[in-house]
Parts: structure tokens; sequence; C-alpha cells
């Protein structure tokens, strides 16, 4: 990508954050801490897209993989319906009390449900059905947790991935990238390229953030 290219994203993501009016008092401070922290969360210019998908789906339960600190479930509790539930999970020890913490303090107790774990353990025997899944945990496995993901997405449900665009480096030729994150790189292409051609699937990769596929199950 050209210098001048991606001064216009730049400047675009910050004009995007600049109308934003944030989240209530708690969530915008779990942000800041987060941040602050370094603890991995949802770009500013993804948030409110999550939360207009989450208001479009109207779902009726949600599936979170990469809980983090609670901070993007919070947003999807915002905007979903009444009578939502959502199921999040976690396996990073210092992230899970803190992610219960903020649900307690917003009141979500009793609608958010964190599952402690490795995603790949628990997708594999979880059941139920979910009308909306947030993937947003370690990249290189999507692609390992997508027939699993599948399964549990209901007829018409809604699967948003973030972080597809891996800092645009998934632009590039494999050749172009370091050695050590070859791997990554071609998971995530592989992963698009089964979004794109899955049978059962409408997918439309968004390059808002870090990048972000909405995929619809036919
Ligand atoms: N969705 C969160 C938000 O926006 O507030 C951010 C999630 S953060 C980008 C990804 C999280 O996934 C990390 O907290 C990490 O510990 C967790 N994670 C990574 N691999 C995982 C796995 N295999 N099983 C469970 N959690 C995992």
């Amino acid at each position: 990508i050209s210098s001048a290219a991606s001064d216009v994203y730049k400047r675009q993501a910050d004009f995007i954050v600049s109308l934003e009016r944030g989240y209530g008092e708690l969530c915008d401070q779990i942000a800041r801490e987060a941040r602050a922290e370094k603890v991995p969360i949802i770009r500013p210019e993804t948030a409110s897209f999550l939360q207009t998908m989450t208001a479009a789906a109207a779902p009726k339960a949600i599936l979170e993989v990469g809980t983090a600190v609670g901070y993007s479930a919070l947003l999807m509790a915002q905007a979903m319906p009444e009578g939502c539930r959502i199921t999040t999970i976690e396996k990073y020890e210092k992230r899970i009390p803190k992610a219960k913490e903020h649900f307690r303090l917003a009141g979500m107790e009793d609608r958010i449900t964190l599952l402690e774990g490795d995603a790949g353990q628990i997708l594999s025997e979880l059941s139920g059905s979910f009308d909306l899944v947030f993937m947003d945990a370690a990249k290189g496995q999507y692609i390992h947790w997508l027939p699993d993901v599948l399964r549990l997405l209901s007829k018409g449900g809604m699967l948003i991935s973030d972080n597809v665009l891996q800092d645009d480096t998934i632009l590039e030729s494999r050749f172009a990238i370091e050695r050590r994150d070859r791997t990554i790189h071609s998971r995530m292409r592989e992963y698009l390229f089964q979004l794109k051609n899955h049978k059962d699937l409408i997918t439309s990769i968004v390059p808002i953030g870090d990048g972000v596929t909405i995929s619809i199950k036919k």
C-alpha cells in the first residue's frame, strides 16, 4: 500500500472516530484501560460497525470467540434484543476475572456466560444454535474453527470475523511475508477463500478497521 493511500485510510478512520459519541461511562472506561494496558480490543471504527450489525441481526443467541476483558461482548449486549443471551469464550486466565467483573458491573452477568478454556476444544463440544457469531481470537485458528462455527450458526445467521486483513499484510504475496508470519498469512488467505467460496455462505469483506468479514448462512 502506498503511503498516500494509507494516509487516506488513516484520515478516513480518524474522521469516522471523531463522530463517535462513546458507549456509556463503563464501556468507555473499559476501553481506555484496555488500550492503556495493551489488551487487544476491537478498534474504535469497528466498534460501531459491530453494534450496527448486532442490531441488524436481531439475534436470540450470540457466540463470541475471544472475550479479552469483555468490551466487545458489552457493545453487542447494548445493541441486542431483550431476551438475547451471549456465550463468550476466553482462555487467558488473567483476563477472565476482569471480563466477569465487567459483566457484573454492567448488570449483565445473567445474560453473558463466559466459557473458560481453549476455543477449539470448547467449540467442538458446544451445542445449540447461535444467530450471530463474532470471531475475534487467534487469527491462525479461524480456519480450523470454521466447521464447528458453521455447525453452531443458525440458518440465516451472521458470522462476523475481525482482523482478516492483518494490517494489510494479507495483500502481499507470501514471499514478501517474513518466514515466521507465513503460516498465519496463508491460513487467513485460506479462511477468506473458504468464506467467499463456501456453498452455504454469502460473504462480504469490509475494509473497516483491520478488515472484517460479514457472512450470512443461507
Ligand atoms: N473481542 C475482544 C474485544 O474486542 O473486546 C477482543 C478479543 S482479543 C483480540 C482476542 C482474545 O482471544 C485474547 O484475549 C486471547 O487470549 C483470546 N484467545 C486467543 N486464542 C484463544 C483460544 N484458542 N481460545 C480461547 N481464547 C483465545
